[in-house]
């Protein structure tokens, strides 16, 4: 028996994952609570996004199901506002933007992809406060593809039929690497990395 406020396994260690690991798939399921764990989580997911230096980075890629995501354009905790997004919506899409895209969680890897150019995104900040704004440039792509990890999308799904040759060929070392770590035992075999995010939206999901 635990109490009820007891911390989960694997919130206090969070570490990003690299596709294809399975909860990079996985559709997040909106927060209906923030507690002090999840602010701390949040803190430490800027502190592996400035890490790796990325722009942005989305739950599931630290291996949580929740709709949260966190960016930074300027990539620099001293430089720029550092934004969280909780349960985000999209609308209003307007205009065309192609450009190259990377992820944290497949490292090494560009390719074009193409988007709308403007985003109107609702959200919740880490205090509750509505977030209510138009986007445009690099924030509109970055929020763009954050959003797509929470539905379990990649960039990679995105990509032009002509480099998608190209891209499949860079993500065979992926799945090599990863087919590795799981027989090592280093990556948890899908039935108990399940378990875990049941565990996990039963604490922030219901
Ligand atoms: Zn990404």
């Amino acid at each position: 028996m635990s109490e009820e406020k007891s911390s989960i396994d694997g919130l206090t260690d969070l570490k990003i994952v690299q596709f294809p690991h399975p909860t990079l798939r996985h559709k997040s399921k909106p927060i209906t609570r923030v507690d002090s764990q999840l602010k701390n989580v949040v803190k430490t997911m800027f502190d592996l996004m400035y890490e790796a230096k990325g722009i942005g980075l989305a739950a599931n890629q630290v291996d949580l199901p929740i709709q949260l995501f966190v960016v930074n354009v300027a990539g620099k905790r001293e430089e720029g506002e550092e934004l969280v997004f909780i349960n985000p919506v999209l609308s209003n899409p307007k205009g065309t933007d192609e450009a190259e895209e990377g992820c944290l969680s497949i490292p090494q890897v560009g390719a074009n992809v193409t988007r709308p150019e403007q985003i109107h995104v609702s959200a919740y900040d880490l205090t509750g406060n509505e977030i209510d704004m138009t986007v445009n440039g690099m924030l509109s792509k970055v929020i763009q593809h954050e959003y797509d990890h929470l539905q379990g999308v990649l960039f990679i799904d995105r990509v032009h039929e002509s480099s998608q040759r190209q891209v499949e060929m860079d993500l065979v070392e992926f799945q090599l690497q990863f087919d590795q770590m799981r027989k090592s035992g280093e990556i948890p075999d899908d039935q108990t990395i399940s378990k875990r995010l049941a565990e996990i939206e039963a604490r922030y999901c219901c």
